[in-house]
């Protein structure tokens, strides 16, 4: 495939010491080779690929010098995009990155789009769209651990593994197809049946297990979104305050996105939490008082966990138990606070009014059970096997909705194979299941969503 060059700053915004401006394409090195001079005259086109050079670049209508660079160069197809790149690495600020950029662009290159790099990479056949999904979940990678998960997709470990299930879909079809041809085999047939439901169960068990995944990868992706309640002055903004500064928060700000929102993220335990902010605290601080337990239910549905806040120095009131009606059913740790002060709250009572919470108990005034809770919050979510190194998560939002559409034809093609339904329904059915994993991976995949992808990264990526 050929392309025009592209060009960005590659770098976030305003950011770091080093800004570099990324060039790709046919005319990449042609292009650098006009405005970059180092002092043995050497030419870009000249050297070997795969090394970095020493210069200044050069406005050319000028002769002007406009800044002191580090420039690689890489001959595809060893390169990301599998074309032609070329990286300028410059020291000053963003006012001379811009000028490098804007050079670059009168000399010929168009400025990239959203994602287009990476957009390359996939049309070069360089990566599939799994992985380059990846890419754009690395940048946004909220702790290590989902970094990790981020990692293997993009090292293709998703990928592989639904390569491997489309083989396996492949070999049964023409295992019926064979039967198809030669059905003067009897015998092949019943053996067929057998074998054919055996297959399509296992790719069936290997879809389930990934979507077994896909909840705690999803939550790593995206964080949990927690939502502390209580009534007023149990200790909700204490908590807040001490979730945030006993551990590192994290603020993601993506630039060169549409979506610069600031939000707040703490990291427990490798699971990141997205709190609600100070401002939503003292809004959900009367919310049933305020909008009554059904409505409120449905607000706090919206939550993935809720930190149910008490006072162990008041007495359980009205408001309390009307808070635990609201939470009945979601995944809720309730804190009971102040544990300082003497106890007047009903513990037997908690406990009855209680379903499945956790219970753990704090004084935030003297920094104790801080490291309970967030034991409470990491087993919860994780039950341990997150570090086993040998699940493949699946994060995306997209791939979890194409696995559901999979498994469920592969059930349809079961139950058709166990009622005896004629085999080209069958057929049809793992045909359907074969192309929807293909998806996954963007293997037919429609062009407009493909540029619906791409377009949401960063710019430079
Ligand atoms: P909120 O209204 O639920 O957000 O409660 P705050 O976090 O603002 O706390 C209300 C008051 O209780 C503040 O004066 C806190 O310092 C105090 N407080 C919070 N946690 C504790 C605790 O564990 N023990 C004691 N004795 N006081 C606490
Ligand atoms: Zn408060």
């Amino acid at each position: 495939m050929e392309f025009d060059t592209i060009a960005a700053i590659s770098t976030p915004m305003g950011e770091g010491a080093i800004a570099i401006v990324r060039l790709s394409g046919e005319e990449a090195i042609a292009i650098a080779d006009t405005i970059f001079k180092t002092k043995s005259r050497k030419k870009l086109s000249e050297v070997e690929s795969h090394t970095i050079h020493y210069g200044n670049i050069v406005d050319p209508d000028k002769d002007q010098v406009v800044e002191e660079v580090m420039v690689s160069l890489m001959r595809g197809p060893r390169t990301f995009t599998r074309e032609d790149v070329v990286e300028i690495n410059c020291h000053g600020g963003l006012v001379s990155v811009n000028r490098v950029l804007q050079l670059v662009l009168t000399q010929g290159a168009r400025l990239a789009e959203p994602g287009e790099f990476t957009k390359r990479a996939f049309l070069n056949g360089r990566i599939d769209l799994s992985q380059a999904e990846a890419v754009m979940d690395l940048i946004r990678a909220k702790t290590d651990r989902a970094m990790n998960v981020a990692i293997d997709q993009m090292e293709g470990r998703l990928s592989k593994l639904i390569q491997r299930l489309r083989q396996e879909l492949l070999e049964t079809l023409a295992h019926i197809e064979v039967n198809i041809d030669y059905p003067e085999y009897d015998d092949v047939e019943e053996m067929t049946h057998t074998v054919l439901i055996e297959k399509a169960s296992k790719v069936r068990n290997e879809i389930e297990i990934l979507l077994r995944t896909s909840n705690q990868g999803k939550i790593l992706r995206e964080g949990l979104s927690t939502v502390i309640i209580g009534r007023p002055n149990v200790g909700k903004s204490s908590l807040l305050n001490s979730l945030v500064h006993e551990n590192k928060a994290i603020v993601t700000d993506i630039p060169g996105t549409t979506r610069d929102v600031i939000e707040e993220y703490v990291n427990v335990r490798g699971v990141p939490l997205r709190l609600v902010d100070t401002a939503g605290i003292r809004e959900t601080e009367d919310i049933v008082e305020r909008i009554g337990v059904e409505r409120s239910r449905e607000v706090l549905k919206k939550a993935d966990l809720i930190l149910l806040v008490l006072n162990y120095n008041e007495a359980l009131s009205e408001e309390d138990e009307k808070l635990f009606e609201a939470v009945k059913g979601m995944d809720t740790i309730v804190i009971i606070n102040k544990t300082d002060l003497p106890q007047k709250i009903d513990l037997h009572r908690v406990k009855e009014i209680m379903s499945s919470q956790h219970l753990v108990t704090t004084s935030l005034l003297e920094e104790e059970g801080i490291d309970t809770l967030e034991e409470a919050i990491s087993s919860m979510f994780f039950a341990g096997n997150i570090e086993s190194g040998d699940l493949t998560y699946v994060s995306n939002s997209r791939h979890i909705a194409l696995l559901n559409q999979a498994k469920k034809t592969i059930e349809d093609a079961i139950s058709g194979i166990e009622i005896n339904v004629p085999i080209d329904l069958v057929q049809i059915d793992l045909t359907r299941t074969w192309e929807i994993l293909g998806e996954i991976i963007g293997d037919a995949v429609h062009e407009s969503l493909i540029d619906q992808l791409f377009s949401q990264f960063c710019l430079g990526k």
